[in-house]
């Protein structure tokens, strides 16, 4: 066989404290997770069941990356996240079970067009235009939970330019990476090489070129990203 093309070459992530690099499937998203984020975007009720949603998998940007301010948007957010990586196959897994499938943890930045993502939500629309564009994924090395243990005690920070924005115990998420899993695997097979962003605490805010973006999580390698005039504006109709 012959391919038409070069393939696109396998997005991967590093393992802190090794060569080897994790291989992303696939990027899957919390909709909403912290009672103080659902205050502040005013939608949802905390007893609701976790959503999902997906970004494409070459969304995902490493740490130090530049980031193009996206087109069509002029309210670019940052929401700082913990990722979970997936190391190990499972569907309709328990909440006992689903740490098992758990492979290690990043530091994340869910990257959104919120004007965009405020009008699917307006038309009853799907958030993709707002959620699943390019490099709207970063992602720090992984640590192997091995090193990490259950991150019970960790505090998540994201940071722009040296000040923190968002501050937040992990033990404050509504859904624990266990219940995330366990709803994850009843719609979908998760497989290695998937990742989950967990959902964003209060204090997200807008970027503009420029911003040094920094998410950290105690214990997980740090994320640094600096968002970058669009160079692509032309394109923009
Ligand atoms: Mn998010």
């Amino acid at each position: 066989m012959t391919f038409l093309f070069t393939p696109p070459a396998v997005v991967s992530v590093p393992v802190a404290g090794t060569a080897g690099r994790f291989p992303v499937r696939r990027v899957y998203c919390v909709g909403r997770n912290y009672v103080d984020h659902i205050q502040e975007m005013r939608e949802g009720n905390e007893r609701d069941d976790p959503f999902f949603f997906q970004k494409p998998t070459d969304a995902v940007a490493g740490d130090g990356a530049l980031v193009p301010y996206p087109t069509r948007t002029a309210d670019f957010q940052f929401e700082g996240e913990l990722v979970v990586a997936i190391g190990a196959e499972g569907v309709n897994v328990t909440t006992e079970q689903s740490m098992e499938l758990v492979f290690g943890y990043a530091a994340g930045i869910d990257l959104t067009r919120r004007d965009r993502q405020r009008d699917c939500r307006e038309r009853q629309i799907s958030w993709e235009a707002g959620k699943s564009f390019d490099a709207s994924a970063p992602c720090g090395p992984i640590t192997p939970r091995t090193q990490t243990g259950d991150l019970a005690g960790a505090e998540l920070r994201l940071a722009v330019n040296g000040e923190v924005h968002q501050r937040t115990p992990l033990a404050l998420m509504i859904w624990n990476v266990a219940e995330i899993i366990a709803h994850l695997s009843t719609d979908y097979r998760l497989r290695p090489g998937d990742l989950i962003y967990t959902g964003t605490p209060a204090g997200v805010g807008a970027l503009v070129p420029g911003d040094v973006v920094r998410a950290e999580v105690d214990g997980l390698a740090p994320l640094s990203v600096t968002i970058t005039e669009n160079g692509n504006s032309h394109d923009d109709h």
